[in-house]
């Protein structure tokens, strides 16, 4: 019963995508292999992350266009607002608008090393870009806030910032502590910011690799993420169902929770996220 009582979460659920550019051939396959295989999924964008350095930067367009012109997916790049110019990043928004791209994830950006406090904010590139045309924008979130903020209240009022720039939508931090990002929510909520609170979900496979990730971004690692994955560090197989466990338990939670929303940190493999689609009921229409 209580199994077929939370099927009825599982109604209407969305979407999204995040794949990173490939720095090798084997990578790139890796890639299109990836987006093959989700593309049935139906996906209501699929992102491409943007990297601080020009090489970089190059690679995001080209997996954008490739997206655009060999599939049907909606490709919507990453955009940082760092090392780049107004007049550069208004070019860009021109050119992308040009080439049908609609749908732009709008971000700062990390800082370089050694750079002193930024003055210029993923706010203002929102606001930027709707002045050249109007995108369909997603920008970032932090249900444990991010790590320069001042304080909570302050990083939420910039997440209103974003929105009130034009944002229409949030897409979370990837995150373990559920109460943490529902609480999250109810803050947004109550600070009138109105657009969705899309939980980005990061499937693990590969624990050591994620405790890097998790101290720099400052995610809580909660002790019973730690048990799940505790002596495994050998076991790659053993590794992989217990991700795909974790990551299912935890979005049919948010599922229940209300949430209709996802969006997958992919790292370009399809298995996992895949799989946690299926669960939620996301499966290939014809
Ligand atoms: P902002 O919203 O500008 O916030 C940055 C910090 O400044 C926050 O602490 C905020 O509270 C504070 N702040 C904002 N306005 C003010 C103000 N007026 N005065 C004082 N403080 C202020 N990085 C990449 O390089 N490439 C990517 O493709 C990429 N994709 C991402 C996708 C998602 C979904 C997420 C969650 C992050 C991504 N990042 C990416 C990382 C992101 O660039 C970093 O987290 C960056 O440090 C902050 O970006 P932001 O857009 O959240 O910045």
């Amino acid at each position: 019963e209580a199994l077929n009582e939370r099927l009825s979460h599982l109604k209407d659920i969305q979407v999204s995508f995040e794949f990173f550019p490939p720095s090798s051939e084997s990578m790139e396959q890796t890639l299109w292999q990836s987006i093959e295989r989700l593309q049935p999924l139906k996906p209501r964008f699929v992102s491409v992350t943007y990297g601080a350095n020009s090489g970089v930067r190059d690679r995001t367009h080209k997996v954008i266009e490739k997206i655009h012109t060999e599939t049907d997916l909606v490709a919507a790049p990453h955009l940082t607002l760092v090392d780049a110019s107004d007049e550069e990043l208004r070019a860009l928004a021109r050119q992308y608008w040009q080439q049908g791209v609609r749908h732009i994830v709008a971000l700062r950006g990390d800082l370089p090393e050694g750079q002193g406090r930024p003055n210029r904010f993923a706010s203002d590139l929102v606001s930027l870009l709707k002045q050249e045309h109007d995108f369909e924008i997603s920008v970032a979130a932090y249900p444990e806030v991010h790590p320069e903020a001042r304080n909570a209240q302050a990083d939420l009022i910039n997440l209103k910032r974003k929105v009130d720039a034009g944002a229409n939508r949030a897409i979370t931090q990837f995150f373990f502590d559920i109460e943490a990002y529902l609480r999250f929510r109810d803050r947004c909520a109550a600070a009138n910011i109105d657009v969705e609170i899309v939980p980005g979900i990061l499937p693990v496979t590969n624990y050591r690799q994620l405790l890097k990730f998790s101290e720099f971004a400052k995610v809580h690692v909660p002790n019973w993420l730690h048990h799940m994955f505790d002596g495994l560090d050998e076991d790659p197989a053993t590794r992989k169902l217990v991700g795909a466990n974790v990551a299912i338990e935890m979005a049919k939670v948010l599922a229940k929770e209300g949430v209709k929303e996802f969006h997958f940190y992919t790292l370009n493999r399809a298995e996992l996220s895949y799989a946690i689609c299926h669960a939620l009921g996301v499966r290939p229409t014809p």
